[in-house]
Parts: structure tokens; sequence; C-alpha cells
């Protein structure tokens, strides 16, 4: 009796193999306190419709971004926040598919913000200090522009006009330098740090676990399968975990060594027992009709919890995920 037979009961009718899925009708609309929204869900290629990583909590009333790739400025724009309302920004490495967006939104932030807006915390690894002073400092990549917007009579003009008060001074973002094993701890959140295993030495990469009263969120950053990933995801709700190619398409030790693929992803998300694994910097490898499917399958052999494949502007269900009833 082969597999297709026993598939069939005894009126030839198509059993399922396996039950549904145990999904929830989505009843009410429920308000969870913390919320994730996926901005971009790229790499460094240059797509339209994934914009380089950054991802947005809402956790009360404070906002967390982490990482802000290209386009992503943009992409929370389109969410309806402005860079100015952002509270804290963390950054798990320097590759600018993780952080070109970061002069954007000090600079939005501090021009429309006349100096009522504090300066952003930000947080990542060295040398973010030494980046933001050669972005920011007066003989900086910005110095320039600085200098014009804070002495040209017609930005005095401006500045007043939106309510600021001369002399208005340049931003100096609050820079704080985080390794393995820093926690940082807020009244709304603490936030737990492990390097994992990427472009070491010239670039150190991080992964983020993050705790709510009401949700535990890991971002894996870029990295191989390593285990202080696991470690750092142990009963997460929620991992945000590369999948850079297809664990098989993808061989040579030189890219399986600093990045991951679908089956990496699966095993860590497995081995740390996270509830939900969010598939994220996604190349046009996995998007290939039928492929991404073939994917989707293949992680579910290795992983039995909540998969979602990411998409830009996706907001990440952090409990259970509900079914819209049908009308
Ligand atoms: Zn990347």
């Amino acid at each position: 009796m082969g597999g297709e037979s026993e598939a069939l009961d005894e009126t030839g009718r198509v059993k399922l193999r396996k039950p549904p899925m145990a999904v929830k009708l989505r009843q009410t609309t429920f308000l969870d306190m913390t919320k994730l929204l996926l901005l971009g869900t790229g790499t460094p290629a240059p797509m339209v419709h994934r914009a380089g990583s950054s991802y947005l909590v809402q956790s009360g009333d404070e906002r967390l971004l982490f990482d802000c790739g290209p386009g992503s400025g943009r992409r929370l724009l389109e969410a309806g926040v402005n860079p100015a309302e952002i509270d804290h920004l963390f950054l798990t490495h320097l590759h600018y598919d993780h952080c070109v967006d970061f002069p954007y939104i000090v600079l939005a932030r501090w021009d429309q913000g006349v100096g009522r807006i504090s300066d952003l915390p930000v947080y990542g690894p060295a040398p973010l200090r030494r980046m933001s002073q050669r972005l920011f400092a007066e003989d900086g990549a910005f110095g320039p522009d600085l200098s014009a917007r804070t002495e040209h009579p017609g930005s005095h003009y401006i500045y007043e006009a939106r309510g600021g008060i001369l002399p208005r001074r340049s931003p100096e973002p609050q820079i704080t330098e985080v390794e393995d094993g820093s926690r940082i701890e807020s009244a709304g959140w603490s936030l737990d740090v492990a390097e994992v295993v990427h472009v070491q030495p010239q670039l150190t990469c991080l992964a983020y676990r993050l705790t709510t009263p009401d949700a535990t969120i890991v971002f894996g950053g870029d990295t191989a399968p390593v285990a202080t990933l696991t470690q750092l995801a142990k009963g997460a709700d929620v991992l945000l975990h590369m999948c850079h190619f297809i664990n098989g398409a993808v061989t040579d030790e030189r890219l399986t060594c600093c990045c991951s693929g679908h089956l990496d992803a699966a095993q860590t998300a497995h081995d740390a027992g996270v509830r939900t694994l969010v598939l994220v910097h996604i190349t046009s490898q996995l998007e290939t009709p039928g492929v991404r499917e073939r994917v989707l399958h293949e992680v579910a052999q290795v992983f039995d919890g909540q998969i979602i494949f990411g998409e830009d502007q996706l907001t990440v269900p952090l409990g259970g995920i509900d079914m819209e009833p049908v009308r």
C-alpha cells in the first residue's frame, strides 16, 4: 500500500493527511500592547518591493527601530511613522543594507524637531561611535549641511517659522556601543545582546532579544548557524531569521560560513523552541514561483511552529495566528 492509497477513505474520497491548521477565527479586533512591523525584508540587492533590513516595534508608547537599511526611512513614512517619532534605534551591524538610513533618520528627526525632540539614542557594535562622529561632526560628511542649517539666514528663517528658538545646535545622537552579553533595561522593555557569526573580524554582527511585558522578539541579525543565537532565542515568541539562500543550492563555504539558508533558519527555530519563525533578508532566489512554496514546505519539515515568509509592511502576529472568517 503506497502513501496515496492510504490517503483514500472507503468512499474513495481523499482524506487530509494532517488535521487542518489549528487556527482560531478572528472574532474581535484585539490590540496587543506590543506590535512588530516588518519595514524592510531585503538584502543589498536593490528591490522595489523589499527595502533593506528594518523592523519596527511599538511597545506601549515607545517606538523601537531595529536596523535601517536602504529605503527603510520611506517605509516608515508609508507606515505613518515620522522619523522624529522613533525613540530608540538598534543596529545589528554596520553593513550598509542595515544602516544606510541612519543619517537620514537622525537628520530628519533633528531638522523637523526644531530643538524640541531629544537626540536619538542609538545602540550597536563598535565602531558605531566613530561612524556617528564622522557623519555629524563639524568636519564630518554632513558638516557642511549642518553648518548651513545652523548658520545661514535662510535656514534661521525656516527654523523660526517652525517654532524653533535660535541659536541652533547640531544633532548629537546618543551612542551606546554594545557587545556580546550586554543588557539594556528600560522602564517598558529590556534587551539582551549576543554576538553572531557574520563577517568578523571586519565587522561585528549582533543579535538582539527584546523582552516587553507581553512579548519576546529575537532579531537574529545576519549570521551563519550559531549556538549563541539558538541560546538567545530560547522560548521566544518570534524569531526573525536571515534566509539568504536555499540550502543545497549554495554550498560554497565562503558564503555558508557567514550567512544562513532556509533550513538553517528552520533548525535554529526548532532548537530554540520559538513559537513563530519569520524569514527575512530574502533574496530573489527564494522568490521564484514554486520555489517559495518549496522553501516553506521544507522549513515546515524541520520546524513545526508558525512560519511567516517576510514581506515589507507586514505586521507579525506575536501570539497565535487568527484566521479571517469567510464573509
Ligand atoms: Zn544584510
